[in-house]
């Protein structure tokens, strides 16, 4: 039974009085436990009371008048609520029965054939399964919320040294500690490249430790797309040139406006077309395209780089989730770019997809409704 001792509230929803008489008489003689039942005895006001919640039981009877118990259960979308359902049946019906543990009740009654007995334990052992069920999503939670702030703490402390290593090398490849020799100067390059990634991931790390405690909050303003894709274009050219890569972009030839929050899309957009880039061969050829329908901008990013085999498609949007391919390792990452794309993306009501075909290319579209 449950934790507490005020009487358990259950509501009975059959369209015949004397099945609710039969049932009111069982409560009354179950011992040691308090029950406060209420009827209802037609589909919509079932409908209505019960998703006002204010049970902690509901035993519905498969025949209600032009409906059935399963219609109502199936509208309750009850898999989705606290409170234990249980059916009551006429005898012999499997098919129903199976039927209403599809839909999530918690158990059956065949009508006529329990006493108070077998009534209140299948009520209590229904109570308890669901409390039982609520503890174990609370404590789930509660590791879940732990893990957060962890990843999230830890970022923060692996932020500060970071951004001093990266500082101080760049002070010392700027000459201002003395001339650097060749040699030298290579190695220092190679590590501020590393400290550069190894300070995108923790950058990574933070936004979806925000996102995923629902710290993100979209701040839109009118955005001019089309100038947002070329001014990351510039920002990205010196990568693009260092790899000897081409980019063409396909864009209309007036400013496409749309209420968006610009920092949080631009990250997107910078993380599709650096994706187009790592995972390309230099020389390769990558293709931007702007587009406009009434209701909706597209962005698409295309690449003639590695692509995804059809079996890691439903991956690439998961958390953490890297999918090896020939270049992975040596372009390494975070697998969260395309994670927090496919957040942001939802943030604006909007839509992110790729097709692929390996080592022939990818594109990924962005469509944002209007
Ligand atoms: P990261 O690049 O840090 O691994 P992302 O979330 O951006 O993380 O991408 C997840 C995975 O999707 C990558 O590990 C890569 O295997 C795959 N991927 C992303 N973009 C492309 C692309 N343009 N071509 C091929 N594979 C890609």
């Amino acid at each position: 039974m449950q934790q507490h001792r005020k009487p358990t509230r259950i509501l009975l929803v059959d369209d015949d009085e004397d099945d609710c008489l039969i049932v009111r008489t069982l409560l009354t003689k179950v011992q040691g436990s308090s029950f406060v039942l209420d009827w209802v005895k037609n589909y919509n006001e079932a409908a209505r009371v019960i998703s006002l919640g204010g049970h902690d039981a509901y035993l519905i009877d498969y025949r209600l008048g032009a409906h059935s118990g399963l219609e109502l259960l199936a509208e309750l979308r009850i898999q989705e609520r606290n409170e234990p359902f249980i059916i009551l049946t006429g005898a012999g019906d499997r098919d129903i029965e199976q039927r209403a543990m599809d839909l999530g009740v918690a158990d059956y009654l065949v009508k006529g054939t329990f006493d108070a007995e077998l009534l209140s334990r299948v009520l209590r052992y229904a109570l308890q399964r669901k409390f039982l069920e609520e503890q174990r999503v609370r404590h789930l939670m509660e590791i879940n919320r732990s893990k957060d702030e962890f990843i999230s703490l830890a970022s923060h402390q692996l932020r500060t040294p970071a951004t001093v290593v990266k500082q101080y090398v760049a002070m010392v490849l700027g000459g201002y500690a003395g001339e650097v020799p060749e040699l030298q100067r290579d190695m220092l390059n190679k590590a501020y490249e590393s400290n550069e990634l190894q300070l995108s991931i923790v950058n990574d790390l933070l936004h979806v430790a925000a996102i995923d405690a629902g710290r993100v909050r979209l701040q839109k303003t009118a955005v001019n797309i089309v100038g947002l894709v070329e001014r990351l274009l510039e920002d990205q050219k010196t990568k693009f040139d260092a790899r000897q890569q081409t980019v063409k972009l396909h864009k209309p030839n007036k400013p496409l406006q749309l209420d968006a929050d610009e920092l949080k899309l631009r990250m997107v957009l910078d993380n599709l077309v650096d994706n187009a880039s790592k995972y390309s061969d230099p020389g390769s050829a990558v293709t931007i395209r702007v587009s406009s329908t009434k209701k909706a901008i597209r962005i698409t990013v295309n690449d003639q780089g590695v692509g995804i085999k059809p079996g890691d498609m439903d991956k690439l949007f998961q958390k953490f989730s890297r999918v090896d391919n020939r270049l992975s390792t040596e372009v390494g990452g975070s697998g969260l770019g395309l994670y927090w794309a496919k957040q942001i993306i939802d943030l604006h009501d909007g839509q992110i997809s790729v097709e692929s075909k390996p080592s022939a290319g990818s594109t990924f579209s962005v469509m944002l409704p209007k």
